[in-house]
C-alpha cells in the first residue's frame, strides 16, 4: 500500500515562500526605510550612515539560509517518512505472513483434532469444555456446539460428580494421582448410559492460564472381553478344581480294588491257592496282572498331574545326591534293559559330593521315567548312556542318550502334551502318554527344567537341569 504523500507539498513549498516573503519584506524595507529615514532623520550625515548597502546582502543571505535550513528539514522529514513507510510495509508483510502461518497452523491442529480416533476435549481451570472434537462427539453423543461452554460434569455419571468436583478444586493436591496418568473411569453418554473409558488428563498453560486437555478412549469392548475372560477363567478354574477333586477321589477308589486284582492274580500265578495246571489260565492271569499294573500306573500318573494342576502337590525339597540316585535307578532297570537287549552305560557321572536341591522321591520318578523310555523306545542291541555335565556353576545336568528310533522334528512340539504317544500309539510298546508331561511339570515345580534333542532314526537325548547346592 502506497502511503499518502500529499501532506508533504505544503512543507516543500514553504521554504521558497518564506524566502520570497522575507525578500519582499526586505525590499520594501530597503525602499521604504530610506524614505522613512529621510523623513525622520534631518541630519544628512546621520542619514548617510544609517543607509547601508549591507541590508541587501543581509536579506539575501538570511533568505538563503532560511531556505537551506527549511529545505534540509523537509528532506530529513521526507527521508524519515520513506523509512517509516518501508518499515511499515515490512511490518505489514510480516503480519500478513504470520497471519497466514497461524491460519495454516490452526487448520493443521484442527485437522489433527478432527481426524483423531481418540476423543479429545479441552477444559478451562473451572472445568468448562472449550474443545470437543468429532471423536468426542461420537463417543459421548453430544455435538460440539452442545458440549462447548458446558461443565465437564455432563460427561460424568452423577454419583462420581462430587469426586470430580473435589479433584477440580484441588488439582495441586491430586495432580500426582490424576495428571498424566492413564486411568480407567466410568463416563456418561448424552443418553444417560454409563460406559468405561481410558482417560489421560494433561495440563497446559495458555496465556498464563492453566487449562487441561483430556484424551479419552471408549473401552467398552475391551472391558467386556476382560470380564468374559475373567468369568471364563473362573469357570475353567472351577471346572479344573472339580475335575481334580473327581480324579483324586476316583483314583483313590480305583486303586484299592486294583491293588486287590494285582495282588490276587500274583498270588494265583505263584500258586498260593494251589497250583494251576492249565498254561492258558496262567497266561490269562498274567494278562490280568499286567493290565492291572498298567492301569495302576496310569491312575498314579493322572493323580500326580491333577495334584500339580490343583496346586496341591506337596514337595519335600532337600539336598539330594544325584549320583546315588542315578546308580540306584540303573540297578533297578538292569533286568528290563537285559530283557530289551539294551545296554546301560554310565558316562561321566558327577562325584558323590555334588548335591542338588530337589524332592528326592519326585526326582527318582523323573529319572525312572526317562530311563524307562530310553530302554522302551530303543532298538534291539541299542545303548542308553547316562552322564552328567555342569553347564554353569549353579546347575547340574543329567543326559539320557539312547540309540532308539528317535523323534521326528514335527512331533517334538507335542512331546510334552498329555496322552500324546506320537508314533508309539501304533506300536505294542506299553505306555500311558503322560510320563513326559508329568516329568516336565515335576521338574518345573522343583525349580528345574527338562529338554530334548532328537534325530529321527538315530536316537534321542533327553536332559534335566537341577539347581546345584555344592
Ligand atoms: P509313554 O512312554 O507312557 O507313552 P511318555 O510321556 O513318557 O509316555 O512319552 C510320550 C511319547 O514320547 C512316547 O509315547 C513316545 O512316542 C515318545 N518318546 C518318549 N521318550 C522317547 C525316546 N527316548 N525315544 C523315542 N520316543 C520317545
Amino acid at each position: 500500500m502506497r502511503p499518502d504523500t500529499k501532506f508533504l507539498k505544503p512543507i516543500l513549498l514553504s521554504p521558497l515562500k518564506v524566502a520570497m516573503i522575507y525578500a519582499i519584506f526586505g525590499v520594501l524595507w530597503i525602499v521604504f526605510s530610506d524614505t522613512a529615514l529621510h523623513a525622520v532623520v534631518q541630519d544628512p550625515d546621520l542619514e548617510a550612515k544609517l543607509q547601508t548597502g549591507k541590508g541587501w546582502f543581509f536579506i539575501l543571505v538570511t533568505a538563503a539560509l532560511i531556505y537551506g535550513l527549511t529545505y534540509n528539514l523537509v528532506a530529513n522529514a521526507r527521508a524519515a517518512h520513506d523509512q517509516i513507510q518501508a518499515v511499515n510495509e515490512s511490518l505489514e508483510q510480516r503480519v500478513l505472513d504470520r497471519t497466514a502461518s497461524l491460519a495454516a497452523r490452526e487448520s493443521y491442529i484442527r485437522a489433527v483434532l478432527d481426524h483423531s480416533a481418540e476423543a479429545i476435549i479441552t477444559l478451562d481451570n473451572r472445568g468448562i469444555i472449550e474443545t470437543f472434537n468429532p471423536a468426542a462427539c461420537e463417543v459421548f453423543g453430544y455435538s460440539s456446539d452442545e458440549a462447548i461452554g458446558q461443565s465437564v460434569s455432563i460427561l460424568i455419571p452423577e454419583k462420581s460428580r462430587s469426586v470430580h468436583d473435589v479433584y477440580m478444586q484441588n488439582t495441586h493436591q491430586y495432580s500426582k494421582t490424576i495428571i498424566n496418568k492413564p486411568r480407567d473411569v466410568v463416563a456418561r453418554r448424552k443418553d444417560g448410559e454409563n460406559f468405561p473409558i481410558k482417560i489421560t488428563i494433561s495440563p497446559m498453560i495458555i496465556e498464563n492460564e492453566t487449562k487441561y486437555v483430556a484424551l479419552m478412549h471408549d473401552i467398552t469392548t475391551r472391558k467386556s472381553i476382560e470380564e468374559q475372560l475373567v468369568t471364563a477363567k473362573a469357570n475353567a478354574e472351577g471346572a479344573n478344581r472339580a475335575k481334580s477333586d473327581f480324579l483324586s477321589s476316583m483314583s483313590h477308589e480305583l486303586r484299592t480294588p486294583l491293588n486287590a486284582i494285582i495282588g490276587f492274580s500274583d498270588s494265583l500265578i505263584g500258586g498260593v491257592f494251589g497250583k494251576i495246571e492249565n498254561e492258558a489260565h496262567i497266561e490269562y492271569l498274567a494278562h490280568i496282572r499286567s493290565s492291572g499294573e498298567h492301569l495302576l500306573e496310569l491312575i498314579n500318573e493322572i493323580l500326580d498331574l491333577s495334584r500339580i494342576e490343583a496346586g496341591k502337590l506337596k514337595l519335600n525339597i532337600e539336598k539330594v545326591s544325584p549320583c546315588d540316585l542315578i546308580h540306584e535307578c540303573v540297578n533297578l532297570f538292569s533286568d528290563q534293559a537285559e530283557k530289551h537287549n539294551v545296554s546301560i552305560e554310565l558316562g561321566e557321572i558327577s562325584p558323590n559330593s555334588i548335591q542338588v536341591s530337589m524332592d528326592e522321591r519326585r526326582l527318582r520318578q523323573v529319572l525312572l521315567n526317562l530311563m524307562s523310555n530310553g530302554i522302551k523306545y530303543n532298538q534291539n542291541g541299542g545303548r542308553l548312556n547316562v552322564s552328567c555335565e555342569e553347564p554353569d556353576e549353579n546347575t547340574l545336568r543329567i543326559y539320557f542318550t539312547d540309540t532308539g528310533h528317535g523323534i521326528a522334528a514335527k512331533d517334538l512340539e507335542n512331546l510334552f502334551v498329555p496322552f500324546n504317544r506320537l508314533i508309539a500309539e501304533e506300536t505294542d510298546i506299553p505306555g500311558t502318554g503322560i510320563g513326559l508331561t508329568l516329568c516336565k511339570r515335576l521338574m518345573e515345580e522343583m525349580g528345574g527344567e527338562i529338554g530334548v534333542e532328537s534325530i529321527e532314526g538315530k536316537g534321542s537325548k533327553f536332559w534335566i537341569d537341577m539347581p546345584r547346592i555344592s
